[in-house]
Order: C-alpha cells, then structure tokens, then sequence
C-alpha cells in the first residue's frame, strides 16, 4: 500500500436535533424519497443533513477534480427544472413528476427537437411499459429523459420542446462519516450508497437501516469501533478509501448494506478473501426465522467491489434482501415506498444488529483448570440451567461445549458452530461458567493482524 496523501477537503459536522426521539426507519426513507440525489449536488447534501438529524454525521467535501486513486472527482450535477413539452405547449414528461424521468448528469438544453432526434435520448423498458426506468449517463456528457413507454409510444408529434435545466460545474463531492467509538482501535465498517433519486429499496432501505443501526449502537458502544459510511457508489467508496489508505488496517470486519426493505429472503455476499464477516453473517442468518441464501463473492455489484479491491482486500461483505438487477421494481419507478415496507426493514435491522453484535462478543475463553470435566452440581450451574428456559439461556449441552472448546483456541462463533447451536446460547453458557470461576476471557481476533 502506498502512503495517503493528504488532499484539500472541507468538513463540516451537524448536530442531530432528534438524537433522544423515537426513529422511524420508514419514515426516513419517504423523507428522503422525493430527493434529486446523483453522485454529487444537492440532493446528497439535503440527504446527508436529513440523516444528520437522527445522527452526528460528519459531512465532507471533496472538490471536483481531486485525484482519488485511478480517478477524479468529477463536476459537480445539479438539476432544477426538466420537461419535454408539445409545441402547442402541453407538458408530457415532467421532472417534477418524478426525477427519475432524466438521465443522471444529463447536460443542460433547450431546444426544440424533432421525435426523430429525441428517440435517440429517451429510454424506455418495453417489457414493463407502464414504469419509468432509472438511469445515468455520468461521464457521458449527453442529455437523456427516461418514460414509461406507453407515454413515449403516445408521442407522435413531428417536433417537441426539451428543456433541462441543470448544470455541470466544478464544485464537491459529498459525503458522510460516523464512527461509534470502540474500546480498541479495531472497527467494523458499514457503507451505504446514497446516489441513487427516488428508489426506496435500491439506496433508502439501506440508508435507514444503517442511521437506525447507528443510533442504537451508540447507546451501546463495544470492543471494537463501527464506522459508518453514507457514500456515493463507486466514486464515493474510491475517495473515501484514498483519504483513509493509511488507517484502513483497522478495518477488522465489514458489510456494505442494500436492498434491506423488500419481502424477499435475504442474501449474503462473501468477501473476496473469505474472512469472519462471512462465517459470522452465515451463522446469523442460519440460526434466524428469516430466509437466506449465501452467494459468493463476485467483482459486481455494490461497494464491496472497491473495499474488496486486490489491493486493499477488506474483509467485507454485502448484506441484501432482493439482489440487484434480479427482482422486477429494480432500477425503476415500482421501487418506491409501497415496495418497501417498515417490518421487512426492522427485520433486516434485527439481522444487521444481531451480525454486529456477535462481531463484538465473539471473543475466546481458557478454562483455568481444563482437566476433566468441572464439578457442575456442587457451583449451582445445573440450577442456574434450570432456570434459563428461554431461548437465550443456555442448556446444559451448550454448556459442556463450552466448557470443552474453552481452550483459549475457540471463540464462542467456534463452539456454536461446531454445537450446532445459537451464538447467544453460548455466550450465556460463558457468562455461567465465567460468574461461576471455571474460565477467563482471552480477547483476540482471529484475522491476521495488517
Ligand atoms: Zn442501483
């Protein structure tokens, strides 16, 4: 790895205003749905303000043309008005309708322009002729409209009116950051993207799971940081890697989240090194009444493509729901805030958590005195068994692997695997044989130290 270098950026931190009221993850995403967000302007900027207000985010500015690995920043978009009207005057496509009828970073015009000409920069989804389809066009400097094709196939005028009105100028990259402080320096890193318009599933549904997510970990730091990246794709991921090459070895564990709120089951995708994240995200979603499917690793996708980069190879993974480009609302006007739903985002966030969670426990224990098995009856643990029905307790089979695999060699994940039980059952299998003096705590991590 080279040294970072430093680069000119502005920073600004808000202040969240809501931090001590109840947070609505749906409400969140139809906050945030009607937003003209891109890769940059605007639109980011309200989306990173409206997240800081249930979080302290750090905003930050990178301006246009700073080098970034193998790119640059790139101008900066923004969009007012966009229309195609008739010559008579009519409005039949309107950005205000929805912003995803413009191509993203589609250049500025005003002109009238024939149908022939105009069909060379309009797109439509003939297969799903009624819904708007979502695209972008950012290093093409080009101008485009997206329409349901049944409006398009009902526009035989000779000539129409174009009009956007948007502008490409130097100007910032925007972004978000948060870190939960741990009791190390070790961190767990989630990353969102937040450059898609108004696609609920596709970008929100993972915004709102991370800002709930962040919030509760506050209230509950543990061994290790969690770091929170509000980022648009790609770009976004790349400059935030280049500011952060030289401290990016304290990323232990992480998981770009998207898709987190249709119906569907869930899916994990592997890290490209194979790393805990992903044993530790597979025992979660096994050991849960939720659906999952485990994918591997592959070079497309969400951000993990550049966290997992060769030269970087972040153990990190992607959590999803749908998967991007296989369920028919992706990248359209049906991904909206009737596609997504606030049980199927408190599930994820429960999944989310619960992979969080085990991360942070997920530490290694000695028995004192391994030699045979401890007098369990005479230091009250069968009693203390007993009492502990409940599906967290741990039976007496979760206590004798534990007890067993207690060798300073195998980490709670270890046991419950190898048990074929929950995580948390083992852990309060450790919590009994820890209150009753039988082990001690060996924090280590498994990952080789960078
Ligand atoms: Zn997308």
């Amino acid at each position: 790895m080279t040294a970072a270098v430093a680069m000119p950026r502005l920073c600004r931190s808000a202040a969240p205003d809501s931090e001590h009221l109840p947070f609505d993850s749906m409400g969140l995403v139809k906050t945030l749905f009607p937003l003209a967000r891109s890769l940059t302007g605007d639109g980011v900027r309200k989306t990173l303000h409206e997240i800081a207000k249930h979080i302290p985010l750090i905003i930050e500015e990178v301006p246009t043309g700073t080098s970034v690995l193998d790119w640059h920043v790139p101008k900066e978009w923004n969009i007012r008005t966009a229309s195609i009207r008739s010559l008579s005057g009519e409005t039949l496509v309107d950005f205000a309708e929805s912003n995803l009828h413009v191509v993203g970073y589609s250049r500025p015009i005003r002109a009238i322009v024939s149908r022939e000409d105009l069909a060379a920069h309009i797109y439509t989804l003939p297969e799903q002729p009624d819904v708007i389809p979502y695209r972008t066009g950012y290093y093409a400097d080009d101008w485009g409209f997206c329409v349901q094709d049944t409006r398009w196939q009902a526009m035989q005028d000779d000539a129409y009116l174009v009009e956007i009105d948007s502008d490409l100028e130097p100007g910032h990259l925007t972004y978000g950051e948060m870190l939960v402080p741990g009791l190390s320096d070790d961190e767990i890193l989630i990353s969102v993207h937040i450059c898609h318009p108004s696609l609920a599933n596709d970008n929100l549904s993972g915004v709102a799971v991370a800002t709930a997510l962040a919030r509760n970990l506050l209230a509950t730091p543990g061994r290790m940081g969690v770091r929170f990246l509000f980022v648009p794709a790609t770009i976004g991921a790349i400059t935030w890697l280049a500011q952060n090459e030289a401290t990016l070895g304290r990323i232990k564990h992480g998981l770009v989240l998207t898709c987190l709120g249709d119906a569907g089951r869930f899916h994990y995708k592997a890290s490209r090194r194979g790393a805990e994240i992903d044993r530790t995200a597979g025992h979660v979603l096994a050991q849960s009444q939720v659906s999952s499917t485990l994918l591997p690793f592959s070079p497309y996708g969400y951000d993990e493509r550049q966290y997992c980069s060769p030269e970087f190879d972040l153990p990190v993974g992607c959590l999803m729901r749908g998967v991007h480009g296989q369920f028919p609302e992706y990248h359209t006007s049906r991904d909206d805030c009737t596609f997504v739903t606030a049980t199927a985002l408190d599930e994820s966030l429960e999944v989310v958590s619960k992979i969080v969670s085990t991360l942070q426990r997920d530490v290694f224990y000695e028995r004192i005195d391994g030699r045979g098995e401890p007098q369990l009856g005479e230091r009250g643990l069968y009693r203390a068994i007993a009492g502990q029905k409940e599906a967290g307790g741990a039976s007496q089979m979760d206590l004798l692997w534990f007890l067993n695999l207690a060798d300073g060699r195998h980490s709670l994940l270890d046991m419950a695997i190898r048990a074929n039980t929950s995580f948390d059952r083992i852990d309060a299998a450790a919590t009994l044989a820890l209150q009753a003096g039988l082990v001690r705590v060996r924090i280590a991590s498994r990952d080789p130290q960078r």
